[in-house]
């Protein structure tokens, strides 16, 4: 039986690590890396690198940044009454290009879920609590997606929230239930956001 080199069966293996990453295309990813000319593979290399040196999360909103606090938060025009609570740096992203919000994010970096061993202390959710209570943030708009860790992290958000006099939102249903808010497109997003109601 065939085994490849050992630095080759690592890159493979290195390449299955990747999510969605199946055995086949770890396969094909691997070669071509081999067959791609050599400054090409380095860029890749030291591309991967540079991101994990350079790239950390914003100490106000959690969202992947090179500079503290990232460009989002530094901008003056944007409307520090409003928050934006999200799961992953990828729905700010997705929200973004609606260009219909106009307010800040925070970042959770997840969702409550006890089956797999996720609590409160596991996301960024004192970060939130925190920021909500010094800044002059008056409503937080909890844009999660609508499947069940989503649906109870917002209640249990809510529920921490309402005390402290904010007024606290859900973007309005019209997703595909347990669909990816990444891969709504913009125009559901935007009325999402739009029509976001009270929680
Ligand atoms: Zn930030």
């Amino acid at each position: 039986m065939f085994l490849y080199p050992e630095p080759l069966a690592a890159l493979v293996e290195s390449m299955r690590k990747l999510p969605g990453i199946g055995p086949k295309t770890a396969q094909r990813l691997a070669l071509y890396i081999l067959h791609a000319p050599a400054a090409e593979a380095e860029g890749i290399a030291s591309s991967i690198l540079a991101a994990r040196e350079k790239i950390f999360l914003c100490s106000v909103c959690g969202n992947f940044t090179d500079v503290e606090p990232c460009a989002l938060c530094q901008d003056l025009g944007r409307d520090s009454s409003l928050v934006c609570v999200v799961e992953s740096p990828r729905d700010i992203i997705a929200f973004e290009r609606t260009r219909d919000f106009s307010g800040l994010y925070h970042v959770l970096h997840g969702l409550l879920s006890p089956i797999d061993g996720i609590g409160p202390s596991d996301l960024k959710i004192a970060e939130l609590l925190q920021r909500v209570q010094s800044g002059d943030v008056k409503e937080v708009v909890l844009a999660l997606n609508p499947n069940v860790e989503g649906g109870a992290t917002s209640i249990y958000l809510a529920q921490l929230l309402r005390p402290l006099g904010l007024k606290v939102t859900r973007i309005a249903h019209g997703l595909p239930v347990g669909g990816d808010l990444e891969f709504a497109d913009t125009a559901t997003l935007s009325r999402s956001f739009l029509g976001r109601q009270p929680l």
